[in-house]
């Protein structure tokens, strides 16, 4: 049996909670950007969204995004698509010239990569940096105690920081770290949030979050096994 995808109807119900969610937050003026999340979901659904209203999509990896979106973005001028997996600097070429916002900008040599790429490319993307706030030794991103430092060499580098990207431990309360991530956010000068997806994005919202990257609620579960 084929699941049936409504995807009218799932970005409605992500969009109400979304809305809900900002009302009850310390800003509710504050625009909160939903990144929806394709990563192994085909280019059928994408456009599902796309045709729905949904414009900003995010995908993990550079190699799959490549598969997928040039004919969509070509199709759909107005779509804007971010990076929110780890990026190899091999493979920083071709990330600048497909992606519109990096948000997983994580080390020293990969900054000083997309630095020099984006002007090349002459390609200033939006940049996040990624915040390790959970100091998980397998999880990239940079220590909360480095985040400082970092974003200033990014800035002397001239890449263009505008906020800080975080994934909490799955088995953490995610509170803490979207609230350890403002905190750095706004010692730093940086205005945008990217945290939360599907199990927290509510969560993230009264935190502070700007843009919250939601896979599962929008397109349904994923499946690793094809
Ligand atoms: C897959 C992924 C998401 C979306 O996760 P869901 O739980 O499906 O909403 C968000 N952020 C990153 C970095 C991801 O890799």
């Amino acid at each position: 049996m084929t699941e049936v995808f409504d995807a009218a109807a799932n970005l409605a119900a992500v969009d109400a909670r979304i809305q809900s969610a900002r009302a009850g937050s310390a800003r509710p003026e504050r625009k909160v950007t939903l990144v929806a999340v394709s990563k192994t979901h085909g280019a059928d659904k994408v456009e599902a969204l796309l045709r729905a209203g949904q414009t900003v999509f995010g995908e993990n990896r550079v190699q799959e995004a490549q598969a997928k979106f040039p004919a969509l973005k070509t199709a759909w001028p107005q779509l804007e698509l971010h990076l929110i997996g780890p990026l190899q600097t091999n493979k920083v070429k071709e990330a600048v010239a497909l992606f519109d916002v990096i948000q997983s900008v994580d080390r020293p040599k990969l900054a000083r990569a997309l630095a020099e790429e984006m002007r090349k490319q002459n390609r200033i993307l939006p940049c996040f940096v990624q915040v390790n706030t959970g100091e998980e030794a397998q999880k990239a991103g940079i220590a909360p105690q480095d985040t400082d430092a970092f974003v200033a060499e990014c800035r002397t580098l001239g890449l263009n920081v505008v906020g800080l990207m975080c994934i909490p431990p799955a088995e953490d309360e995610p509170s803490p770290h979207f609230a350890l991530l403002a905190k750095i956010a706004a010692r730093n000068g940086l205005t945008q949030l990217s945290m939360g997806m599907s199990g927290d994005f509510e969560t993230a919202i009264r935190l502070g979050a700007t843009h919250v990257r939601v896979g599962t609620a929008l397109f349904g579960a994923r499946d690793y096994s094809g």
